[in-house]
């Protein structure tokens, strides 16, 4: 697989001590890889740091051979993006927004436009609803826009920070749905902290954490890290409940027709003598990784 994007040694430091980012390094090649981690872990600050709207204090970002810090020209054009606060101009038509943004984007002429709007309209699946104002869109559709609008100029590289915050289950399946499509021709970058985001569509993860990252690979190793982390056990009481809750970190509670069934993980369970251990999911590694993982700090 070719690299298009290198994080080398990336560090961003606010404030002289807190390390928003703290030592990052990380490449990227093609398809769909997913950037993982709780609120607060430094993906945006990564994700800024890509389209040159951040310069990192130690280290340096390449994208497609190019450095972040002398070619930010090159860059932003490789480069398509859609921010978490995407704002929309409500009184315009769908056709009229990405005409305005492709104007002020020199797109080129009119014709070559107004092509180009057409195909992007096709791609997200709105080209029916080109002619209705945008305010009226639902939040499924503004993003779609926000897509149509990031990919108006066919970068190479599309990200997408928090892309299914807001949106009700349906419109985040076909959502994602459309990343998978567009990530066969694209190197596609999607931030989330949602682990159902990338469940499905990401060949591969990097879990970030207090702006380190704290794992690079396939979805499939990372769930085997928390084999033997997980056991379910049936609870009969509140106070055994809690004792449980005290010592690991639960998952979820289930009740059927057999009883309350407590999911966990944890790194040892040799003094429960009972409990099943479970098949780990992608949720569980990761509830493993915030509770057992490193845990590096952020001020150094
Ligand atoms: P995420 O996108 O994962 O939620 P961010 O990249 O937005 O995380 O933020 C990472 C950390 O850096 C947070 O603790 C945030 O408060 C801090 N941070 C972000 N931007 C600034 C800034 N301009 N000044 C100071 N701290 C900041």
């Amino acid at each position: 697989m070719k690299d298009i994007i290198a994080f080398e040694n990336v560090c961003k430091i606010y404030n002289k001590k807190f390390y928003a980012l703290n030592n990052v390094n990380l490449k990227i090649g093609e398809g769909m890889f997913g950037l993982l981690g709780p609120n607060g872990a430094g993906k945006s600050t990564l994700m800024k740091s890509l389209i040159t709207l951040i310069i990192p204090d130690k280290g340096r970002v390449m994208v497609d051979g190019y450095d972040t810090r002398t070619h930010s020209l090159e860059v932003r054009d490789i480069v398509g993006y859609l921010p978490q606060d995407f704002s929309i101009y409500p009184n315009l038509t769908a056709l009229e927004f990405l005409d305005y943004m492709g104007q002020i984007n020199n797109i080129g002429s009119r014709k070559t436009r107004n092509r180009k709007i057409e195909e992007v309209l096709n791609k997200v699946n709105l080209w029916e609803a080109r002619n209705k104002k945008v305010g009226g869109f639902s939040g499924g559709m503004k993003r779609r826009l926000g897509i149509a609008n990031a990919i108006l100029k066919d970068p190479k590289i599309l990200i997408v920070d928090e892309p299914t915050a807001g949106l009700d289950p349906e419109e985040r399946v076909r959502f994602r749905m459309l990343l998978v499509e567009l990530s066969k021709q694209k190197c596609i970058i999607l931030s989330t902290h949602i682990v159902e985001d990338i469940s499905s569509s990401c060949e591969r993860i990097g879990l970030l954490n207090k702006g380190s990252i704290e794992y690079l690979g396939s979805p499939i190793d990372f769930i085997l890290k928390a084999k033997g982390k997980v056991r379910e056990f049936k609870v009969l009481s509140d106070e055994e409940i809690l004792k449980l809750k005290d010592k690991y970190e639960v998952i979820s509670v289930k009740r059927t027709s057999s009883g309350k069934f407590l999911r966990v993980v944890g790194e040892d369970f040799q003094e429960e003598g009972y409990g099943i251990d479970m098949e780990p999911n992608l949720e569980d590694a990761y509830m493993y990784f915030m509770k057992y993982g490193k845990g590096e700090k952020n001020y150094v």
